[in-house]
Formats: structure tokens, sequence, C-alpha cells
């Protein structure tokens, strides 16, 4: 049995964890990385090793790390209370859900909070089945939602469905993915009216004709940031709402600001949903889910429910002070300057580097596809694996996602400065040289 010294190396935590936690658990890197200190995109590793953070732990450090409003707010709140559950109100959470329903479109103003982004899916899908008094839900092909048993499976990556049985009732369209249009090259949005048509005929064959909800991420993050063609949410909202179901828009990646210019990926389309669902960067670190709907919704949830600790005081002080910091930030603009910068560069690698067959996103959520070659787009995952372990030893932390494993994901701190996305493209593209 290993036993932890006060000073472990990064060899002595991976030992740990290979002996502790489940083998299943997927790191990054053939040789997992264990962090230690975290200050603002800066992270440490056990042995000592700065690296420049710009995946911000899935997306989640929104205002970096250790930011002092949190820390400052969060220990005000744990002398003063910590915990209660759902079965009392507290002021934290009442300001949590209010300046939730101040920053969310159209009328969303009633909010159920979780513990994380899959059980707020799993709220928003049992309320629209409740609402609709229906049970069937489409989702769209390499869609990422969660890892409950539900969640998996509107989830649509084989590699995240560990029980290849599927739960009755859910249904999946295409992937509105541009880069990968089977319709035209390049896609436009005449490619939308048609990834909407796949929608409906989803709907019209696979379904009885009675969908509850269509739940889609405004960009699918695990899937390598695909942004569907201009105009398919449009179509796709007036199609689901023409069969009587809702939409359920899933912004655990996309929202408080980090696509640019708004506070949600949602509003670039200029459609409503009924249920809108995040986490992740909600709370700057803190597990928070929160499932937002309408007055009217809400109300046809006439079952009981609790979650003990869902709306915990200690994450809405964390999540309200993060809130305030993005409001007083105006952390949407910044996503827009910052992530113009970041494509620019991106871009500039890309025309380096002929592996980068794709550089795509929105704001501060941009990612590469990497191919063998552009014209035949043969998915890469040997070169990801390569960029990315060299990326860490230029002191560089990004992501993977994707369906075949074969997509770079960068997602910083919202407050990251443009000093710090040069540095980090500096290094991307000494780690670019190092795998062609
Ligand atoms: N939805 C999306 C779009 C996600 O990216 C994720 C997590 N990667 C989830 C839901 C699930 O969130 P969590 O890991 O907090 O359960």
């Amino acid at each position: 049995m290993s036993t932890l010294s006060a000073s472990p190396t990064n060899a002595d935590i991976v030992a740990g964890q290979r002996e502790y936690l489940l083998p299943a658990m997927l790191h990054m890197y053939s040789e997992p990385l264990a962090l230690v200190e975290g200050k603002g995109v800066r992270v440490r590793d056990a042995d000592g090793k700065e690296y420049l953070d710009l995946f911000s732990g899935i997306l989640t450090t929104s205002i970096g790390h250790a930011h002092p409003r949190i820390i400052e707010r969060v220990t005000e709140q744990m002398n003063r209370l910590g915990h209660v559950s759902t079965l009392y109100a507290t002021d934290v959470q009442v300001e949590a859900a209010r300046r939730l329903a101040e920053l969310a479109p159209g009328n969303l103003q009633r909010t159920f909070f979780t513990n994380s982004g899959t059980e707020a899916i799993e709220t928003a899908l049992m309320m629209a089945c409740l609402h609709t008094g229906r049970s069937e839900i489409v989702a769209l092909r390499m869609a990422y939602h969660g890892r409950s048993f539900m969640a998996t499976n509107v989830t649509a990556h084989a590699s995240w469905r560990p029980l290849a049985t599927r739960v009755a009732g859910v249904h999946h369209a295409m992937s509105p993915y541009a880069y990968r249009c089977p319709f035209k090259q390049p896609c436009d949005e005449t490619c939308a009216e048609k990834f909407a048509h796949d929608l409906e005929e989803v709907i019209v064959t696979s379904t009885n004709g009675q969908p509850a909800a269509f739940i889609a991420e405004t960009i699918q993050g695990v899937g390598g940031y695909v942004v569907p063609p201009p105009g398919y949410f449009q179509r796709a909202a007036e199609i689901i709402r023409s069969y009587g179901g809702l939409l359920i828009v899933d912004e655990v990646q996309a929202g408080f600001g980090r696509t640019g210019r708004h506070w949600f990926g949602i509003e670039h389309y200029g459609v409503l949903p009924d249920i809108m669902v995040m986490a992740k960067g909600i709370a700057g670190g803190f597990p928070v889910g929160a499932t937002i709907t309408t007055d009217e919704i809400a109300a046809s949830w006439r079952g009981k429910t609790i979650s003990t600790f869902g709306g915990n005081p200690i994450c809405m002080a964390s999540m309200c002070a993060t809130l305030e910091v993005m409001k007083e930030e105006r952390v949407y603009a910044r996503a827009e300057e910052r992530g113009a910068q970041l494509r620019e560069g991106l871009l500039a690698l890309q025309a380096d580097h002929p592996w980068i067959g794709d550089v795509r996103g929105m704001g501060l959520m941009q990612a590469l596809e990497i191919v063998e070659d552009p014209t035949g787009k043969k998915p890469d995952a040997a070169r990801t694996n390569a960029l990315l372990e060299a990326c860490r030893d230029e002191g560089l932390l990004l992501g993977q996602g994707g369906m075949w494993g074969h997509c770079v994901r960068i997602g910083p701190s919202l407050l990251v400065t443009e000093d710090e996305i040069a540095e980090g493209l500096e290094k991307l593209g000494k780690a670019c040289g190092a795998v062609s």
C-alpha cells in the first residue's frame, strides 16, 4: 500500500491514483500529470514545473485559479453557514438564482441547482418529459451531455457510452458538423436546412411523432467545438416546436461569455430555449449545475424533489462571486477580443502546418482538427496525442476532443490577457514544429 509523503512527487501521486482510483478514469497524456497549485492561468505540478493553463480544468476555472474574490466570498460563507440542503432557503441561493435569471435570455427565470452538468442535464430531460407528458428525446450525434445512465444515452460517442444498451426513447439526428458536411463543401446556410431536415426525419421515422424535447449543445464541446452552420438552430427550434416538443440547450461549455459578445451561445442564433442547462464555468471551479426554465414549465414539476448538495451555500457564494466578476469584467467582450487574437494565431499555424485541417470555434472556445492530409481529412489521433505531449513539454496545457480524439481544444480563463494568449501561441507553435 502506498502512502503519500509530505511533499509527494508526480510519480508518488500517479502511483496512488493507480492504486486507489477507478482505472476507467480518463486522464490527459500517456503519463498522468499531478497538479498541486494554481493562480490565474498558471498551474504547477508536483515536481515544481509551471504550466500556462489554457484549458482551465475543462473550461471551468472561468475567471482563473484562486481568484481573490472567490476566496474572500467562500471564506466568509464557510465561516457563516456551510451546508443546509435544498430543504431550507438561503439568501445566497436566492442571490445566485436571481443573478442567473438576470443573465438568461427571454423569460427563463426558475432554477434548480445541482452539483454537476450531468445532474443538470438529467433535471432538464425530466422537466421536459413532465411538462409535455411525453418520453422521447431527440439529441445530436457526437453530442456529450454527461456521465449518468440517461446522460450517456443522450451522449453520442461510442467511447463515452460504456453500456451498449440504449435507454428506450433516445434518438440521434445528424451532427451539424460543417468541416465534415456530407452535403456541400464548404458547408453553408443551405446545409443548415439539410441538417434540420434530418432532425425532422428522425422525429418522423424513429420516434412516435411526439418528442418531449430536442437537446443540443450550442457548440459541441467534447465533439471538438463543432459550430453548426448559420440558420441551424432557428430551423431546429421551429421543427421541434412544430411537433410539440421543447428545446433544451446545453450551455455547460459555451455559457457565460465563453463564445464572445453574448452571455450564452444560443444568443448568437436569436433562438429562445425552453430549458437551459449550465455548469462548469458558472461557479469558477466549485461544483454547481443549474437548470433554468420558465414559470410555466417549472410549474409542471408536481412530484417531490430535493438535492442534498444542490444550492450548497459555499458553492453558491463562489457562483455569486464569479458572476459578479464576470459582469464587472464584461467577459463576453474580453472573450470576443482575445478569441479573435487566438484564432488569428491558430490560422497562422494552420498556414504553416497542412495537417491542421480546421480551425474553428467562437470566442475563447477554439479548436484545431488534426488530419493526415487536408484533402482526405482522415482524423489523426496519433499526431494529436504527440502534439499535446509536446505542448506539455513546452509548459502549456490544452485539451483534447473530437469523435476520434483528433481535436485540440482551447478554453482558457475568460480573464486571460493578450500577453498570455501570445505566450500560449508561441508555445503551441514550438510544439507544432516538434511534431511536424
Ligand atoms: N454537457 C456538456 C456540454 C459537457 O461538456 C459536459 C462535461 N464535459 C457535461 C454536460 C457534463 O458535465 P459534468 O462533467 O459536470 O457532469
